[in-house]
């Protein structure tokens, strides 16, 4: 992400003695990611998605401070992340499940007030058979699909909603929503294809407004902001559409600590399976994260770390707790136990090391674990 402000290091008095690695989110920039798309979107409302315990970054943090730069409607996947996101939020929002109700859900998520994206005639079937139980009206959203084959109504059953919805009002449909397969790419076909679909369902049912764009959805344009958006990666400071500018900042920074130094001859082996032997003498250093932290297992010989803006590659593989990187390029005795070593931060953002992993920043930030102590900025 060029051309954005990058985070400071973490600040001395953060650090908790004894702590291997520090995970720092900025609160304030997620506040400002979202303040930034509200702004884009305006006046059409800006929803945020909290599912995953809000990308891995902490739902219990990230949903306040969400609500106080003024969301009220959070999207989640599972009923239990409703649940338990619920008691982070004041009574004025709307938390929405995407995935829908299992079976046996009904009755507690209507107790809680929390409103299911029906996906199905079975999923509506059921929620209308608990609202007519409850002898009141149940509020939902219905999802189409508009060409994913992920979720939502498929384009056979509309003809039997409509007709359903004319004769039923157990059911209170507050918006009808679609998702995006490839609203990262800019000029991929897929999304005009999609959005003339979704134009096709809003005809079929004129009384519904629209959800539509998640955060790539966003920067595509007017055309598919809808009456509400619904972004995740956007403010979480992930990266959106190549090559587009937008005031998109990192949220998040990775600092690890040094475990161990050494220094090796030529030929030693390193790492589980021997896979890399040193070719000349080399200086080595242990780092406390390993793949049960989120650094992928395939950043083994493949990624790298940085310490004062000097590139430190990892040398054989990830181990679960630990990573050995190659400090030879710094000057003896930098780097000792204790010293840390960024991850994720100016030298390298989130997108650099879901490249390096072959990956997405999402499943880097929903992988980063519980075991960094967690500063909250
Ligand atoms: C996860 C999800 C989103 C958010 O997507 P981002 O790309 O993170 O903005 C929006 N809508 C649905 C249906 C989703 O599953």
């Amino acid at each position: 992400m060029d051309g954005v402000v990058r985070m400071s290091p973490v600040p001395a008095r953060q650090r908790q003695a004894g702590a291997t690695g520090y995970l720092t989110i900025d609160l304030a920039a997620i506040s400002r990611n979202y303040e930034a798309i509200a702004a884009t979107v305006a006046p059409v409302k800006a929803a945020a998605v909290v599912k995953a315990d809000a990308y891995g970054l902490g739902a219990d943090r990230v949903a306040p401070a969400l609500y106080r730069s003024g969301c009220r409607d959070f999207f989640v996947a599972q009923f239990g992340e409703a649940e338990s996101v619920r008691q982070h939020l004041e009574a004025d929002t709307r938390i929405y499940v995407l995935n829908g109700l299992q079976p046996g859900a009904e009755v507690a998520c209507a107790e809680a007030g929390i409103i299911p994206v029906l996906n199905s005639m079975e999923q509506y079937k059921r929620w209308k058979s608990t609202a007519l139980a409850q002898g009141r009206v149940l509020p939902a959203v219905l999802q189409f699909d508009t060409g994913m084959s992920r979720l939502g109504i498929p384009p056979e059953d509309r003809a039997a909603f409509a007709t359903e919805l004319a004769q039923s009002s157990a059911v209170e449909i507050l918006f009808i929503m679609s998702h995006l397969a490839s609203a990262d790419e800019l000029d991929n076909v897929q999304n005009a294809e999609q959005l003339a679909e979704m134009r096709k369902i809003a005809v079929e049912f004129p009384q519904f407004g629209v959800s539509f764009a998640n955060s790539g959805g966003v920067f595509l344009g007017v055309d598919y902001h809808g009456i509400l958006t619904r972004t995740g990666i956007a403010v979480y400071g992930g990266a959106l559409t190549a090559g587009q500018s937008n005031s998109i900042q990192p949220v998040v920074r990775l600092d690890v600590a040094v475990v161990q130094t050494r220094t090796v001859p030529p030929g030693t082996l390193i790492g589980y399976g021997g896979t890399h032997a040193a070719k000349a003498e080399m200086r080595l250093a242990t780092i406390s994260a390993g793949y049960a932290d989120g650094l992928p297992r395939c950043l083994g010989d493949r990624g790298a770390v940085f310490y004062d803006g000097v590139r430190l590659p990892i040398v054989g593989r990830v181990s679960m707790d630990s990573v050995t990187i190659d400090i030879t390029a710094l000057p003896p005795g930098t780097l000792t136990l204790g010293n840390l070593v960024e991850v994720i931060g100016p030298h390298q953002t989130l997108e650099d090391l879901a490249k390096s992993a072959g990956t997405i920043s999402y499943e880097i930030l929903t992988g980063l674990g519980h075991r960094y102590h967690r500063d909250y900025l």
